[in-house]
């Protein structure tokens, strides 16, 4: 293999990129990037960066310094327009030749089409240059509306609370992340908003902004306005699959991370992977670097099937969420702990055997919790229930 391409550089692409060199690869390297930025990591933007606690440089992947010496070339500012069978074209003209390429295009946000949503001060967050905006919006803006109560939005609340803005959260199901989580650990998060001073409003459907070309309010479906001078919305993200045709519903890859397409992997938010009899497509940080790495060591041989069990964690004032498996609200669920005091576990059972773990405040419990849902364990729901039964022991299988 003598040229590698990689179109997109965010947390999958750069992994990828380096894991390429640290495995030994030596010929050419192409990682290409739609933003005019050095490539930076995307969590930090609705906590750390959000908050002025972080800097520009504190969130980059790698510096500049660092591709040079891993003599990886690095197209900024130049999206991919075209992939077809060893090449790529890119805005602007160059056509880069290769044997190899990975897609790590990743998602965009999904826009909410309504009425007044072009006015001034309704703010998105995907990128470096959203959170600019959004980071100078938090310091002038007294009310701050939040649409949409995914983890995105509630850490954009969050950061919002902390720096001592009024804060509402519009969410259109029974409780925010209902979606994905159960009812227990939902209504603790909740609750934990709220008790921080968020104002959440459930089964919220906004219908219009208004303003007088600023955002003054906001309008739901039964009738209900409420002032904001900021508005975030957060209602999710779409895979960019165009490159390789896709319908929106991701690329799909087979346990090596290959498409259809021949010579070319797909990695990150934009890939649609097998888990355990499903084909998935999970948006987190920490899949997107897994992947990445992955598909990196299949370009170089490496052929175990990819089978790492996906995780998240979100950042909510001083509590730590992490999420190990894939789940589902239908699941079984089995709780550890009082959800009341943002210490517990929800564990997820598919048929008798733990598909997932959602927990806060038990950072500690990571390890075990990791291994119990890699394992799909069988444990009996006393046990894990019980504060008196060792995570680390069942984890053993002792
Ligand atoms: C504000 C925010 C906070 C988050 N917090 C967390 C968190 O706490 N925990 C967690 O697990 N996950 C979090 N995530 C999700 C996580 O950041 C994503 O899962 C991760 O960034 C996905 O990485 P990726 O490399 O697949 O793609 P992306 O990060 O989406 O990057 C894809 C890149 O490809 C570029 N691109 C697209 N099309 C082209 C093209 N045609 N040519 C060239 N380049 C192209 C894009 O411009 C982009 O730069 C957060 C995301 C956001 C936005």
């Amino acid at each position: 293999m003598r040229s590698v391409a990689i179109i997109g550089a965010s947390v999958a692409g750069v992994a990828a990129a380096k894991a390429l060199r640290a495995g030994g690869y030596d010929g050419d390297l192409h990682l290409i990037s739609a933003e005019q930025e050095l490539p930076y990591d995307r969590p930090p933007l609705s906590k750390g960066y959000l908050l002025g606690q972080q800097s520009e440089d504190d969130i980059l992947l790698a510096r500049r310094e660092d591709y040079a010496e891993l003599r990886i070339h690095l197209h900024l500012g130049a999206p991919a327009q075209v992939l077809e069978r060893g090449a790529v074209w890119l805005a602007g003209g160059e056509r880069i030749r290769f044997e190899r390429a990975l897609l790590a295009t990743g998602s965009r946000l999904r826009r909410l089409d309504v009425p007044g949503g072009d006015l001034s001060g309704i703010h998105y967050l995907r990128t470096l240059q959203d959170a600019r905006a959004l980071r100078a919006a938090l310091g002038e803006a007294e009310r701050i509306a939040v649409v949409g109560g995914g983890f995105i939005g509630l850490e954009v609340a969050a950061a919002a609370r902390q720096s001592g803005k009024e804060t509402l959260v519009l969410e259109a199901m029974q409780a925010p992340l209902r979606r994905v989580l159960p009812p227990q650990a939902a209504r603790a998060i909740a609750a934990l908003h709220e008790r921080h001073g968020v104002h959440l409003v459930v089964q919220a459907q906004v219908v219009a902004f208004e303003g007088d070309g600023h955002v003054r309010s906001v309008l739901l479906a039964n009738g209900s306005r409420f002032p904001c001078d900021a508005a975030v919305i957060g209602v999710g993200a779409l895979p960019n699959d165009g490159l390789l045709g896709g319908n929106g519903q991701g690329v799909l890859v087979d346990k090596h991370l290959r498409t259809a397409a021949e010579g070319i992997y797909a990695a990150g938010d934009v890939a649609r992977f097998p888990y355990r009899g499903m084909a998935v497509r999970i948006e987190h940080w920490d899949i997107a670097r897994a992947t990445g790495e992955y598909a990196a060591r299949a370009m170089l041989g490496d052929t175990a099937p990819y089978d790492a069990s996906p995780f998240l964690w979100s950042d909510q004032y001083d509590v730590t969420f992490q999420y190990f498996g894939h789940g589902d609200p239908s699941d079984d669920i089995v709780v550890r702990g009082d959800p009341a005091t943002q210490n517990f576990i929800a564990f997820f059972l598919r048929e008798g055997a733990i598909a997932a773990a959602f927990t806060a405040g038990r950072p500690r419990d990571a390890l075990p919790l990791r291994r119990l849902v890699d394992q799909a364990a069988v444990i009996d729901p006393r046990a894990l229930q019980s504060e008196d039964v060792s995570l680390r022991r069942l984890s053993r299988g002792e």
